[in-house]
């Protein structure tokens, strides 16, 4: 006989557990709705817990974030699942979805888990770090990064050579190769997409020699540099391990460029690069921080001052659009470039370059929907279909959108996005009981 799915019964499903997705649950959970938070990685906290300090305030993006994600954690009425991803939502009819969730084995107790890091130590195996976006490696048996949310061990299956050295030395014994994948049937009545987004591959830009200069990084790979999780403890390049003290910026990689699909403004690259060159300064005062750009997009409040300041700092903001990037046998950069005002192309020598990357659409979660469409807008963000007067709604009454899933926005307006998701879905849960 086929063994039957363990059914939970929620009220809203939110998919996605970064600052929009937390951000509406932590919300309806308040009000007393139940909640599931589903969450494909081993933590929650989206790319903003990974983050540096934030624009336009330089608050620190972990003090900012590790409060709220523990507020999330404790709250009795949100059920968080990571490793977990939704594999169909149905519509069943007003207010009533089942959706299938499927949660991949971790292969250490979470409750258990003392966060030691023995497991890491005895590991015998090193990965690139998808945490630290491939600066220094982690082990097979590791704690994704030291403000991950369960702070708990997960093993790397696919990498891990079964040696059972992990176990040998963990102290509570919590690690358990027997775990296996399962299947959950919800039953929700309203379901919140916070997705959010994915970053340009600069691969898909030959000719700026990322992935063959190993000085030219992006700016996520800038941004663990500079956080407080850092891997180096410092800024170096990652070539020879040099301070460098001549960075450059290329604005726009994979943004407003038809030739590699991506036609749209990301909107966050211009001020994070403006917020990196300021960091930067503070870290390396002797360095030199060189932005090319095309426009500069400071549209927010308190924006334009803050490209001020950093003009007033000492930044060099150059319009110029980036051609090629070529090495010298010391490792520095060349970068030819065509300077926009002067009208003719130039070349400059940085010893690292910052390549800062635009955001792009997380797709998948549109085809997990079983009977009805979630549609898309013409570049794969999620449709808001009343987009001026109900900026949450989607093409499916009762899924509402938060966050970067529906287009390129930064921290404020997620959060905005996700308190306007939990209000919109409180709305449709009342109209039922009205
Ligand atoms: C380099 C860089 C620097 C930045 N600096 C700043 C700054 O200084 N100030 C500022 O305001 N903004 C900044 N931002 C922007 C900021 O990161 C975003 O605004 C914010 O992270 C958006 O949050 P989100 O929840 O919408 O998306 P995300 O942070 O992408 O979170 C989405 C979550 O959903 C999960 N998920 C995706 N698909 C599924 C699925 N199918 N099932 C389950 N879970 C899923 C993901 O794993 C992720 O945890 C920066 C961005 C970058 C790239
Ligand atoms: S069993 Fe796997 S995770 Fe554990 S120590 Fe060996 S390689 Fe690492
Ligand atoms: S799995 Fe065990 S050894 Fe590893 S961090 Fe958790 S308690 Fe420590």
């Amino acid at each position: 006989m086929q063994e039957q799915m363990k059914t939970w019964e929620y009220d809203v499903l939110v998919v996605g557990g970064g600052i929009a997705g937390g951000e509406s649950a932590l919300n309806l959970a308040k009000l007393g709705y139940k909640v599931l938070l589903v969450e494909k990685e081993p933590s929650i906290g989206g790319k903003m817990i990974l983050l540096s300090k934030v624009f336009p305030t330089l608050d620190c993006a972990a003090c900012i974030t590790t409060p709220k994600v523990s507020e999330i954690a404790r709250n009795s009425n949100i059920t968080i699942f990571t490793g977990a991803e939704a594999k169909k939502i149905t519509k069943k009819g007003e207010r009533q979805f089942e959706a299938i969730i499927l949660k991949k084995p971790r292969y250490v107790d979470v409750e258990a888990c003392t966060g030691c890091q023995l497991c890491e130590e005895a590991c015998p195996v090193s990965v690139s770090d998808e945490y630290q976006y491939g600066l220094v490696g982690r082990k097979a048996a590791y704690i994704p990064f030291n403000i991950a949310s369960p702070r708990a061990a997960v093993i790397d299956i696919e990498n891990c050579i079964l040696c059972g050295a992990c176990e040998r030395v963990c102290p509570p014994n919590c690690i358990d190769f027997t775990q296996i994948e399962e299947e959950f049937l919800v039953k929700i009545k309203s379901v919140v997409v916070a997705t959010g987004f994915d970053l340009f591959d600069p691969l898909k830009i030959p000719r700026y020699g990322y992935g063959t200069y190993k000085n030219i990084i992006t700016s996520m790979q800038m941004e663990r540099e500079l956080a407080p999780t850092r891997p180096f403890n410092t800024i170096l390049r990652p070539g020879d391990g040099k301070m460098p003290d001549n960075i450059a910026y290329v604005l726009c990689t994979g943004s407003r460029d038809k030739s590699v699909g991506n036609p749209i403004c990301s909107q966050i690259c211009c001020m994070y690069s403006i917020k990196q060159a300021q960091l930067l300064m503070g870290a390396l005062p002797m360095a030199d921080i060189t932005i090319y750009y095309l426009h500069i997009r400071a549209f927010g409040k308190g924006f334009n001052e803050f490209y001020a300041q950093a003009q007033d700092m000492g930044v060099e903001f150059i319009k110029g659009k980036a051609g090629k990037i070529t090495e010298k046998e010391n490792g520095n950069l060349v970068l030819r470039y065509e300077d926009i005002e002067a009208g003719v192309v130039k070349e400059a020598e940085h010893d690292m370059v910052v390549l800062s990357v635009g955001v792009l659409p997380h797709q998948g979660i549109s085809d997990v929907f079983d009977n009805q469409k979630l549609e898309l807008d013409p570049f794969h963000f999620i449709n808001q279909s009343d987009i001026l007067a109900s900026p949450a709604k989607t093409s499916i009454e009762g899924v509402f959108v938060a966050g970067t899933a529906s287009g390129p926005m930064d921290i404020p307006d997620s959060i905005l996005s996700g308190g306007a998701a939990s209000a919109e879905t409180t709305s449709y849960l009342r109209r039922a009981t009205l």
